[in-house]
């Protein structure tokens, strides 16, 4: 699909994107998609950085994903939809994408890691009230599940560990007590995510 991009210096250029992105024919779009090169065009005029966001699928079907990825700004559109059957799941703005798609790639369950974040975020917000505090996944290492936090400092992630232990006793309960409000509340119909209990009374 031909898109046209409208920079503020005036220039108008069309690029040409892929509405579904099927990972086990291209995988090489996962690593677009990590170093963040993924759907970012420079215009051609005065070669300012465009990062714009458009309503696209991704399938891997060998890690048992479909997934509708809507653009951030659909976000409020997307509550206030209130009733839809999808097939897919949902993933709302491409940061979320990228954290979803490396949390499947690493094979955790996005759940598990949703609840983990929620946690981190209660704790943060303790201690900064006044901040509006995002948590991403990293990675895992032997320590841990790793997660970046931002908005506490500008241009400054707080790294957070989870240790394994954690991540494998939240699991524990999640397969124990599924229906527990600790895991219902993160979900808003097909879309699974901390947003959703972090969203503004507005968007309820
Ligand atoms: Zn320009």
């Amino acid at each position: 699909m031909k898109q046209e991009i409208a920079c503020p210096c005036g220039n108008k250029f069309s690029i040409d994107i892929e509405e579904e992105i099927d990972l086990d024919l291209k995988p090489e779009y996962l690593d677009n998609i990590f170093s963040g090169s993924f759907m970012s065009y420079n215009c051609s005029f005065c070669q300012k950085r465009h990062k714009p966001e458009f309503r696209i699928l991704i399938i891997w079907k060998s890690k048992k994903i479909k997934m509708e990825v809507l653009p951030e700004l659909e976000r409020g559109e997307f509550y206030r939809r209130k009733k839809e059957n999808t097939p897919y799941e949902t993933v709302i703005g491409f940061p979320e994408m990228a954290d979803r798609l490396a949390v499947i790639k690493d094979n955790l369950e996005p759940i598990v890691i949703e609840t983990l974040k929620s946690y981190l975020l209660a704790k943060a917000d303790e201690n900064y009230p006044d901040k509006e505090i995002n948590a991403w996944y990293y990675g895992t290492s032997p320590e841990g599940i790793e997660f970046h936090l931002d908005g506490i400092r500008e241009d400054e992630v707080a790294v957070m560990r989870v240790p394994p232990e954690i991540y494998e006793k939240t699991m524990q309960e999640y397969k124990k007590h599924p229906k527990n409000e600790t895991f219902t509340s993160l979900r808003v119909r097909s879309y699974l995510s901390v947003q959703n209990i972090l969203r503004p009374d507005s968007l309820k």
